[in-house]
C-alpha cells in the first residue's frame, strides 16, 4: 500500500475519502485541514494575540503544533498558551509538566493559573464536600469554572483570541446532548467561532473539523509527549454513551461525522447564536453575566455557605 501523494509507504487509510498516506503527508493534511478551517471562518486577523487552552493531553498539545507551524507565516500574531491547575492532585502536575514541556520544544510562552489562585478552592477540596452539598455534578462544576478561568486568564495576558481543542467528535457529542437535553443555547453556541461578547475573549476552534483519532495518529507520528492519564474524577456519562454510539455509525457509515457537523452547520450558521439576555456585572466578581449573580459564583457560594 503506498501513499496517494507520494508513494512512499502508506501507514493511514482515510476511510471517508478512500486516501492513504505515509507518515509525512498525513502530517501535512491536518495541517492542511486545520489551516482551510481557519481560514473558511476567518478565525484569526494578522494581528491577534492568540492564547491557545492547553491541557497537556493530545488535542491541544497537538494543535500547539498545528498552530505554532501556521503561526510562523504570519510574523504579526503572537502565541502564547494558558494551562489552568484545577488542583487535582497527582494528575495536573503531569499535565503541567508536559505542557511546560510542549511549549519549550516551540519557544511558546506558558501561563498557568489555578482554581485556588482564581477562585480560593480548589477540585479536590470540591470533591471532599459531600454531593448533596453540591448542586450539580463534580465535572460540570469543574467545567464552569474552567470556562471562567480560561476567560479570565485570556484577559490577563491580554489575548485577542482564546483558542480551544476541540475536536470534530467533542463537537457531536455536544451537538446530540444539546438535543437530548434540549438545550438550544448550547446547540447554537457550537460553532467554530463564537459570537464576539464584550467581556468574553473571543473563542475558535480550528480543530472542528479533525477527527479525534486523526488527532492522536498526528500526536504519535510527531513524537508529541502528552499525558495519557486519566482524571481520578471521571466517571462515566452520557457523554462516553454517545461517543460509542458515534463510532460506531462511523465505523458502517465512513465519513457520517463529518456530514452531520457540516449539515447542522449549515442548519445553525445563519441563524443567531441565541442571544442571552442583556449582560450585567456579577455583583460579587464583576464578571459579564445574565444574572446577578454569574453561575460560577452561585455554586461557589452556596458551597461555601454549607461549609
Ligand atoms: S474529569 Fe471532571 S473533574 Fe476531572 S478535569 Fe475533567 S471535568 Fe474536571
Ligand atoms: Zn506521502
Ligand atoms: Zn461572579
Amino acid at each position: 500500500m503506498s501513499c496517494s501523494f507520494c508513494h512512499q509507504k502508506a501507514v493511514y487509510y482515510r476511510r471517508y475519502s478512500g486516501e492513504q498516506f505515509c507518515r509525512s503527508c498525513f502530517t501535512k493534511s491536518i495541517e492542511q485541514l486545520t489551516r482551510h478551517t481557519i481560514s473558511r471562518h476567518k478565525m484569526f486577523r494578522p494581528h491577534d494575540r492568540i492564547a491557545l487552552a492547553l491541557s497537556g493531553g493530545k488535542d491541544s498539545t497537538a494543535l500547539l503544533h498545528v498552530l505554532y507551524s501556521i503561526e510562523r507565516q504570519y510574523p504579526k500574531a503572537q502565541l502564547s498558551a494558558i494551562i489552568i491547575d484545577e488542583g487535582i492532585h497527582q494528575y495536573r502536575q503531569e499535565a503541567i509538566r508536559l505542557a511546560q514541556l510542549s511549549c519549550e520544544r516551540v519557544h511558546v510562552p506558558l501561563h498557568q493559573f489555578s482554581f485556588p489562585q482564581l477562585f480560593d478552592i480548589s477540585i479536590d477540596q470540591l470533591a471532599e464536600k459531600s454531593q448533596a452539598q453540591r448542586q450539580i455534578s463534580l465535572c460540570s462544576f469543574c467545567g464552569i469554572l474552567r470556562r471562567k478561568a480560561l476567560n479570565l486568564a485570556a484577559k490577563r495576558i491580554n489575548a485577542s483570541k482564546l483558542v480551544v481543542a476541540h475536536n470534530l467528535d467533542d463537537e457531536i457529542q455536544s451537538m446530540f446532548l444539546s438535543i437530548v437535553r434540549g438545550d438550544l443555547k448550547s446547540l447554537t453556541a457550537i460553532h467554530p467561532v463564537r459570537e464576539q461578547i464584550p467581556g468574553f475573549v473571543q473563542k475558535v476552534k480550528p480543530f472542528c473539523e479533525i477527527l479525534e483519532r486523526e488527532i492522536a495518529l498526528y500526536a504519535h507520528f510527531n513524537d508529541l509527549s502528552f499525558q495519557t492519564l486519566p482524571c481520578p474524577y471521571q466517571s462515566s456519562s452520557m457523554r462516553t454513551d454517545i461517543r460509542g454510539f458515534l463510532n460506531q455509525l462511523e465505523y458502517t457509515h465512513p465519513g457520517i461525522k463529518y456530514s452531520t457537523y457540516r449539515n447542522s452547520m449549515k442548519l445553525t450558521l445563519n441563524q443567531p447564536q441565541v442571544s442571552l439576555k442583556p449582560l450585567s456585572k456579577c455583583n460579587i466578581c464583576g464578571e459579564p453575566t445574565t444574572n446577578l449573580t454569574c453561575r460560577a459564583c452561585t455554586l461557589l457560594q452556596a458551597i461555601n455557605s454549607t461549609s
